[in-house]
């Protein structure tokens, strides 16, 4: 009976719905991208130099600055301090690539303020983890043994995806905040190149709004298959 009930899941559709939220933020985010990577910096400053720059007005002797491989794939790793700067950035001088690696000393300078927000995002991706693995497999158990108890339980499960993303944006805002800082004080750029910077970041921080949203939308998918399970148990 369970099995069925997921075979024509009509609550499937909110999926679609977070996965189109998603898809447009990250188009929106590639558009602003590439008009911005078309603007560049008078002079020979790239992003590297940036980086460097940024680190070293803010005493932060101990981050290395690698390069990895790819399209937009820049982080800052805590664990490592790294600060890894991919392809499409590195020895970029455009707009767009000094504000997305600006964004990544964010990060850095967060972690060397210890801004609490961003050690608690390290401290719950293992719990984040354990949301995204078991929340499902728990919920079709509960599906599948028509056990409201054990369906609910996977809810509360992938409540910790949803509290990882609600960490995530802070952490994400609070970081472009920084960089244009970091950007303006340091006389990178002018207050037009700024506004540049300010709407790529903008973009990349609608990326993650968009993935909250999808989450909550997964979020309540679960809650309301784990209701029916409990609504054929009343029956
Ligand atoms: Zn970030």
């Amino acid at each position: 009976m369970g099995l069925i009930y997921l075979l024509y899941d009509p609550t499937y559709v909110l999926v679609l719905l977070g996965a189109l939220i998603s898809i447009i933020a990250s188009v929106v985010m590639k558009i602003i991208f590439s008009i911005y990577n078309k603007q560049f910096l008078p002079g020979s400053t790239n992003a590297y130099d940036v980086c460097n720059a940024i680190l070293r007005d803010a005493y932060i002797n101990d981050v290395a600055i690698g390069h990895v491989h790819g399209n937009l794939s820049d982080h800052y790793n805590p664990t490592t301090k790294t600060l890894n700067l991919s392809d499409s950035t590195y020895r970029s001088s455009s707009i767009a690539a000094i504000g997305v690696a600006a964004h990544e000393c964010g990060h850095a300078l967060q972690h060397a303020d210890n801004y609490w927000p961003l050690k608690l995002r390290m401290l719950s991706v293992p719990v984040a983890n354990i949301g995204s693995w078991f929340s499902w497999p728990v919920l079709l158990l509960g599906v599948l043994l028509d056990s409201p108890t054990l369906a609910t339980a996977g809810v509360y499960i992938f409540l910790f995806v949803v509290g990882f993303q609600l960490i995530t944006l802070p952490v994400e805002i609070n970081a472009s905040r920084r960089a244009v800082k970091a950007l303006r004080e340091n006389c990178i750029m002018t207050e037009d190149e700024l506004a540049g910077v300010k709407k790529v970041l903008f973009a990349a921080a609608m990326t993650y709004v968009a993935a909250l949203a999808a989450t909550i939308l997964q979020l309540l998918r679960l809650m309301l298959i784990a209701a029916s399970v409990g609504g054929r148990r009343r029956r």
